[in-house]
């Protein structure tokens, strides 16, 4: 053996896609199918990203992470949805590609992953934080797994609700997958007010499930409070972070 070897470098494969769809889902977010060339194949699990490779004013290139939000059923293409926040670099030029567009990235990468380990779960996500949570409910629904799983979708308004009646269908056709969209800033008939207010009504003896819990850092640790007034020990609480 060479003692004097560098420790080998994980490298990740990279891909040139192509954009097959872009659907604007809500004022700002964006739904992105990239299909790779022929012959080519992502192999990933649910919950985990990808970055891509952002074109830059100065020429350079920056590499952003986005979840994948398709199920891993597909390997084909691979599906984003991205937020367009003022100003940014990334998420802006995402939401100006063009179906025919090529694009590249790198992937998969994380190891925000679905546990097994018998226990109900609960998704809880705001915005586009909803992308992993679609990628992990679609795969376990088509697994056929009939283990209970509840979903707390945090938005401002109605049209923010992503893949609405994706979820409506999916609750309709899954006894197991209960669904909770709640709304902060519209006068609706359904749920107000934030995500962490509604985990003790919505989830029946929340303190055994596990949770998972993704987007921006001031909701995470929101519900990560309210978990914890519930008592659900902290390794049970998964969570990716956007910002
Ligand atoms: C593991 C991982 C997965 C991610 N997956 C997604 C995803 O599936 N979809 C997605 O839209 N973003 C996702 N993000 C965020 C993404 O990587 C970028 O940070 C985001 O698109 C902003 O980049 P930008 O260059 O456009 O803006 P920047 O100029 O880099 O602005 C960054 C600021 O934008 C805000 N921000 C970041 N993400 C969001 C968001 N989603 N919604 C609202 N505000 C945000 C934060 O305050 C942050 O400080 C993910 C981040 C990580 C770390």
């Amino acid at each position: 053996m060479d003692e004097t070897a560098a420790p080998k470098k994980r490298t990740f494969e990279t891909y040139d896609v192509t954009v097959e769809a872009a659907e604007l889902l809500s004022p700002h977010n964006k739904h992105l199918r990239f299909r790779l060339p022929a012959g080519r194949e992502i192999h990933f699990q649910a919950g985990q990203f990808v970055q891509m490779f952002i074109p830059l004013a100065d020429g350079k290139e920056r590499r952003t992470a986005y979840s994948i939000a398709s199920s891993p059923r597909e390997t084909g293409f691979f599906e984003l949805c991205v937020t367009r926040v003022e100003g940014g670099e990334s998420s802006t030029y995402l939401h100006g590609l063009k179906v025919g567009e090529a694009a590249r990235c790198m992937g998969p990468l994380g190891t925000f992953k679905f546990v097994e380990d018998g226990r109900d779960s609960v998704f809880i996500s705001t915005g586009s934080g909803i992308a992993p949570f679609r990628a992990m409910i679609n795969d376990r629904l088509e697994r056929g797994k009939a283990d209970p799983m509840y979903l707390i979708f945090g938005n401002r308004f109605v049209e923010d609700i992503l893949y609405r009646k994706e979820w409506e269908a999916l609750a309709l056709a899954h006894g197991n997958f209960k669904a909770l969209f709640t709304l902060s800033r519209a006068a609706w008939d359904g749920p107000k007010g934030y995500v962490q207010a509604h985990i003790d009504d919505f989830v029946p003896d929340p303190s055994s499930k596990n949770y998972y819990v993704c987007g921006l850092q001031n909701m995470i640790e929101s519900v990560r409070q309210k978990l914890e007034t519930l008592g659900v020990p902290k390794e049970r609480i998964r969570f990716e972070r956007y910002d």
